[in-house]
């Protein structure tokens, strides 16, 4: 299978290109030429393998330049700890919990593959320096990227995240991370300084030609990374299997994907299953406050040009939302030119519209709505208190919009949440949630949860506590460069 760029033609690549390069030269994003299918009879005999191998299976058919074999050893290595869970809610609704991977959220199924797809694409292209990983980080991805390439043979990696930017867990969470070729820096600035220091980093020649010379590769293990996309398809197949094998729905019967989203990766993931033949009825796009997504679903007019808000659940806080550019793609023919016509405008007037068939295709399949933090709250509290399930508040957002849709259209069809977060990696949120008091100190926030739930933190969260921080530079934007290049010293 080869991969073509979201907004031209000029060349194909294979799978192992896609994941080295990340973004296309033409600054496109990477997809498949085809897409492959997958019978229904495929799908059922998911059902009888574990997660290792029904990964191993859906990517067999997107990265054929890598064996199903190598596939099978990447997914067993990094799947061995954790998988995909789905547990029954209500009638209706399915949660699928996507968080008991090593750093509590969704991004460890796609962060802890990335590792062995690069290094396995490396090889494949007959590229023999030493992989750079530069990321910017505002709490989630920066830990799960570390997790997933500390002490990984041919890489480095370093991380950058805001000066007290962060909650205290998710800094040491990345503080204490162990691994001889990790890096954490803290920058002086927001996540936008960060951000844009990385990018400075990245397009900085003078630097790519020394770090050339001696031996490095930069990369990046940003979610535009077709790496990163890939491994999250995966798991839509595999709860519809669950689903399907639990006698909650009939073989061939549609469901509903609901997701709360961000930057769009994990729902195109589900899209992208359907387009592979899952039988999916409605997307639900959920978002907070800052509900860019739900305005172009419902008007078919993207406008980011609006004010940005801080919310409960900051890993949706992002008005750019980067993988949408792959919808757009497909609702248009997969023709390049249209794509880039709305990419130009946004990056001129911060906003693009529809064309009228593009909005129909979009609307007929996607369902979009928001809630804000009070809304998110009320529904923390209302699920625990009804269905004694405790969820984040990423996820609450997902049920929220779940009973506005539900309520709107009067839908019954069986309806997977995907569950991005663990509750207890947001204390402060779920406690004020649930009415309880809230302590100043994060480690005593993890403790009020506990007492008040009844239940254990998860252990990589509660063993920070006792850790040494191992990574204490705070840098200056300017200062990056000189970091990076004593640390590689
Ligand atoms: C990253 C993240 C999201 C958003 O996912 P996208 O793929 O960017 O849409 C949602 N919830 C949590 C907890 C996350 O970490």
């Amino acid at each position: 299978m080869q991969y073509i760029s979201t907004r031209g033609f000029e060349r194909t690549y294979t799978s192992a290109e896609a994941i080295q390069q990340g973004l296309a030269p033409d600054g496109g994003l990477f997809l498949p030429q085809e897409l492959p299918t997958f019978s229904l009879d495929e799908i059922r005999a998911l059902a009888g393998l574990s997660y290792a191998q029904r990964a191993a299976t859906i990517l067999a058919r997107f990265l054929t330049d890598y064996s199903y074999e190598e596939l099978l050893s990447y997914t067993q290595a990094a799947y061995a700890t954790f998988d995909a869970t789905l547990k029954p809610l209500t009638d209706t609704v399915s949660v699928l919990e996507l968080y008991h991977g090593p750093t509590c959220a969704f991004k460890d199924f796609a962060l802890q593959l990335l590792p062995y797809l690069l290094t396995g694409a490396v090889q494949k292209t007959g590229e023999d320096r030493t992989i750079l990983i530069l990321t910017a980080t505002s709490g989630d991805t920066g830990k799960a990227a570390l997790d997933g390439f500390a002490d990984v043979p041919g890489t480095r990696i370093a991380v950058f995240y805001p000066n007290g930017g962060t909650s205290a867990i998710q800094r040491m969470q990345m503080t204490t991370q162990a691994g001889a070729n990790v890096a954490v820096f803290a920058v002086e600035g927001n996540f936008d300084d960060a951000q844009t220091g990385v990018k400075r980093l990245f397009s900085d020649a003078q630097l790519r030609d020394s770090l050339a010379e001696r031996g490095f590769l930069f990369s990046s293990a940003n979610s535009i990374n077709w790496g990163r996309l890939a491994p999250q398809i995966a798991y839509y197949f595999s709860a519809y299997a669950d689903l399907a094998a639990s006698g909650r729905i009939q073989w061939g019967d549609p469901v509903n994907i609901d997701v709360p989203t961000g930057n769009f990766g994990n729902i195109l993931a589900a899209y992208l299953a359907s387009c592979c033949g899952l039988p999916v009825h409605r997307f639900l796009c959920a978002s907070n406050s800052n509900r860019v997504l739900t305005d172009l679903i419902r008007t078919g007019t993207y406008d980011a040009g609006r004010p940005f808000y801080t919310t409960a659940s900051p890993s949706m806080d992002i008005l750019i939302s980067s993988n949408l550019e792959r919808l757009l793609y497909l609702l248009s023919d997969r023709d390049p030119s249209i794509v880039r016509g709305y990419m130009d405008a946004l990056s001129k007037d911060g906003k693009y519209t529809l064309d009228p068939k593009a909005f129909v295709r979009l609307s007929e399949r996607f369902f979009g709505g928001f809630a804000d933090d009070a809304m998110t709250f009320d529904t923390i509290r209302k699920v625990y208190q009804e269905q004694g399930y405790l969820m984040d508040t990423h996820t609450a957002v997902g049920w929220n919009v779940y009973e506005q849709y539900a309520a709107a259209t009067g839908d019954q069809t069986p309806t997977i949440l995907a569950s991005t977060a663990d509750p207890f990696k947001f204390p402060s949120s779920v406690l004020k949630a649930l009415g309880a008091d809230v302590p100043a100190d994060d480690f005593a926030q993890l403790h009020a949860l506990e007492a008040c739930t009844g239940r254990r933190a998860p252990a990589a969260l509660a063993a920070l506590e006792t850790k040494e921080e191992r990574f204490k530079t705070v840098v200056a934007p300017a200062a990056m460069k000189e970091a990076i290049t004593n640390w590689l010293n």
